[in-house]
């Protein structure tokens, strides 16, 4: 059996965690207009580890101001673009100087290994700031040689131009990165911005203000705020001083933000929910794939958009590469998220885990087979066994909707046709994953699957130079990449008569 006691907090972390609740705001940490607070809560414990400011309208206002003036006047965009550059570089260096802190605090907020957050979230969260530097100085539009018009000789060119104050509210799942995934493509196109995490998960963008403060960003140009959506959040998207929202969460809310944010036609670039299938073909080595779909539903205890929670394998494949899926069980057991030997940690809530055993059970009342976990541990803490389900069909909810945990459908599929039609039959249109040593299946499957990344015997590979988007209502627009940057400009043409 295991133990689940979650190992002692650092010095580092029990400091951060007895910080005054306070937000950052125009270059300083300020108390709240209010006096409410949110509980953090360690998910490996079910234990309240520290508070934070539940934001008030005027917080909200006030933080947006702050970001207006730090835009109107200009502070940030006019800075020489190999300055801007070289504070982006120092906020990435910043991060990984103080990455043991940074993954033991998204750790015991998010309930995911330390170990993970040191691999992935950390190292990640930097890399947004370092690719991002990059473009801050090679940013321009086009010259048009001089013309002649009706009117006489013309000379025009295009600028590109920050897009304005950003609202950009993210989820608990990467708070880290996700957070530094939004600042950094607003700071390189010399926008300013109000920061919200989700209300479960706002250490480390707490931190991250520290950071970017001591990185040398002006006053007002990152402003951090924490809160509830339906308040705070709510407020943000529908500012008039706000021009562009960026959001990543899930679609049912995606939908409401941009009803609200186009009320005042603002820019939107919407990251939202997935049913991510995973196409195995008969092929495959099921030594080397079983361990990897295994990966791609349990990786952050399922709690992944990209997540291959729909697996679809040939039926010679099947029975194997499910059985090889179910020996991975002891390496996915769920332990506290500072235990050095955890892979997985528990779901992130007591919400969570609920709505994740509610589908489990949905799925069994509706006639599926638990091949395995589908169940708890049981104890304090938010554990959830990683879940095999088979015998689904394509009308259950477990099939259609996302859970967002650490729960898998496997089906078998006969011809190609079928399998990138059933790929295909959901809302969704976030990511797909291949599994194949067949080049040409590899590219004919990834050229019909609808969704905006597909991965090829590998999932979740993220890479700050590559775009990422969804497809049908897993998002609007584009992050990372050229296009995250674009996402953050506008374009404006200057004509001048000679
Ligand atoms: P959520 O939509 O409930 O909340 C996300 C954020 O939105 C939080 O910060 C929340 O406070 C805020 N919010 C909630 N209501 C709001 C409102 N009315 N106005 C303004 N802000 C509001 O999502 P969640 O449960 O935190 O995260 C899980 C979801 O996020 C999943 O659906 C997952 O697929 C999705 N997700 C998508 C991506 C992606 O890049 N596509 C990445 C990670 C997570």
């Amino acid at each position: 059996t295991i133990n689940r006691t979650q190992p002692e907090y650092s010095g580092a972390v029990k400091k951060a965690l007895d910080r005054a609740p306070q937000l950052y705001i125009n270059g300083e940490w300020v108390d709240s207009t209010g006096d409410a607070t949110i509980d953090v809560e360690d998910p490996s414990t079910g234990k309240v580890i520290s508070k934070v400011v539940e934001a008030t309208d005027k917080d909200v206002d006030r933080a947006v101001a702050a970001a207006r003036t730090a835009f109107d006047d200009r502070r940030w965009r006019d800075m020489p673009p190999v300055a801007r550059e070289k504070i982006m570089h120092k906020i990435a260096d910043l991060i990984l100087a103080n990455a043991e802190e940074l993954a033991e605090l998204e750790a015991i907020d998010v309930g995911k290994p330390k170990g993970m957050a040191a691999a992935v979230d950390v190292p990640g969260a930097a890399a947004h700031f370092t690719y991002m530097a990059g473009w801050a100085g090679k940013i321009g539009g086009e010259t048009q040689a001089p013309y002649s018009m009706p009117g006489g000789m013309m000379f025009a060119y295009t600028l590109k131009e920050p897009v304005g104050v950003c609202a950009q509210i993210v989820p608990w799942n990467f708070p880290l990165l996700m957070a530094c995934l939004k600042i950094a493509p607003a700071l390189a196109a010399g926008c300013t911005t109000v920061l919200k995490p989700a209300e479960q998960t706002s250490l480390t963008a707490l931190r991250l203000a520290d950071l970017i403060h001591e990185a040398g960003v002006p006053a007002g140009v990152v402003n951090i705020i924490t809160g509830y959506g339906h308040t705070g959040g709510d407020r943000m998207v529908k500012h008039p001083d706000v021009d562009k929202v960026a959001f990543t969460g899930s679609t049912e809310i995606g939908k409401l933000i941009n009803r609200n944010a186009t009320e005042t036609l603002k820019h939107v670039t919407l990251e939202l929910g997935g049913k991510s299938p995973v196409v195995v073909m008969p092929d495959v080595d099921v030594a080397e794939t079983a361990p990897g779909v295994a990966g791609a539903i349990f990786f952050n205890s399922g709690q992944v958009c990209v997540a291959g929670s729909r697996l679809y394998a040939h039926k010679s494949v099947f029975d194997k590469v499910v059985e090889g899926m179910a020996e991975t069980k002891d390496f996915w057991a769920p332990r506290p998220s500072l235990d050095p030997d955890a892979h997985m940690g528990p779901v992130v809530s007591s919400e969570q885990f609920d709505r994740v055993m509610g589908y489990i059970d949905a799925g069994k009342r509706d006639g599926a087979s638990v091949v395995m976990g589908g169940d708890s541990p049981g104890g304090d803490g938010y554990y959830v066994n990683p879940t095999i389900l088979t015998d689904v069909n394509p009308q259950m909810s477990v099939v259609r909707e996302e859970i967002f945990g650490p729960v898998v459908v496997a089906q078998r599929f006969e011809d190609l046709d079928e399998v990138v039609k059933d790929a295909n039959n959901t809302q969704y249109g976030l990511a797909a994953g291949v599994w194949t040593k067949d080049a040409s299946a590899a590219h004919r499957i990834a050229s019909r699957l609808q969704a905006g990344t597909v991965w090829v015997n590998c999932h979740a590979m993220i890479d700050p130079a590559l775009p990422f988007g969804g497809y049908k209502e897993s998002g609007v627009g584009h992050e990372q990449g050229r296009l995250g940057l674009e996402a953050y400009l506008e374009t404006k043409s200057v004509m001048m008569k000679l």
